[in-house]
């Protein structure tokens, strides 16, 4: 599969010189089966959305988004994906939602995307759309396994994604606010048990954490610690705070330069094959 790195960045976008080689788009990585194919696979929806259109080449989307939650970093980019809004679209978007208001996923969505925070629901975008909502468990996406699980995070409910070709798995957990420091979340190991990359929250370093553990995130040495427990091939530090600039990101990477376990940190606009 190859895997582009749309948005890279958490909890709001970066812009400017300081951020620039990393980039400063929020949450979103496309998916597709292989290098010569057109992303099908599109997880969150933050503002590095847009630059899934640009992968098309001039087409319209034609797959599936699925979101791990609907914080505004995971969602802003949906009123701005052309690729998306236009007649000849056909979009699949699916969402944890908790269902005890008795809402359409649609409808909760919506809440964030409708007069007068926005000038048009997710109703109005062009093309076909649907949405829907997601459980855990084993599901099968445009021709990839994807197994679903709920992360601990703040403010409503959250998804991490495990996306599987028959090859390579890829897993993919932006936001985890684990509720201990000291202590690797089963589920989220279990997720990522054996696959080739983590992507994984990396919000914080180690010494930011504690002053700001309830934002609900992870430290980059939390991510790394989940990923040699779950046995990964490469662990991808994500969700970058909108603070870090590249020098800081540079000097994040080289505490792990010793790791057991390959590091990178994710880069907007990079691409990653696995075959
Ligand atoms: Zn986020
Ligand atoms: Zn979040």
């Amino acid at each position: 599969m190859r895997i582009h790195l749309c948005g890279v960045r958490g909890s709001t976008p970066s812009p400017g010189a300081e951020f620039a080689r990393f980039g400063g788009h929020t949450s979103c990585v496309a998916i597709a089966h292989d290098g010569g194919t057109a992303p099908v696979l599109v997880l969150d929806a933050g503002t590095g959305l847009r630059r899934v259109s640009g992968l098309l080449e001039g087409d319209a989307f034609r797959g599936t988004i699925l979101l791990t939650h609907l914080h505004w970093d995971h969602v802003q980019g949906l009123p701005f994906f052309a690729a998306g809004d236009r007649p000849d679209a056909d979009v699949r978007m699916l969402m944890p939602v908790d269902g005890d208001d008795g809402l359409e996923p649609v409808d909760v969505l919506a809440r964030g995307m409708s007069p007068p925070h926005f000038p048009i629901t997710p109703r109005e975008l062009r093309g076909r759309w649907s949405f829907e909502a997601i459980k855990p468990g084993v599901h099968e996406f445009e021709g990839f396994v994807v197994t679903v699980a709920e992360v601990p995070h703040k403010g409503g409910p959250t998804v991490g994604y495990r996306v599987d070709d028959g090859r390579q798995a890829v897993v993919y957990v932006p936001d985890h606010g684990p509720p201990s420091p000291e202590e690797l979340d089963a589920a989220v190991v279990e997720l990522a048990r054996g696959a080739d990359l983590l992507l994984h929250d990396a919000q914080h370093t180690a010494e930011e954490w504690p002053g700001r553990f309830h934002f609900g995130h992870s430290s980059a040495e939390y991510a790394v610690a989940t990923g040699l427990a779950a046995g990964v091939g490469e662990v991808v530090l994500f969700h970058h705070d909108p603070g870090r600039t590249d020098a800081e990101l540079d000097r994040l990477l080289d505490r792990f330069q010793d790791a057991p376990v390959a590091v990178r940190v994710a880069v907007e606009g990079s691409v990653l094959d696995r075959t």
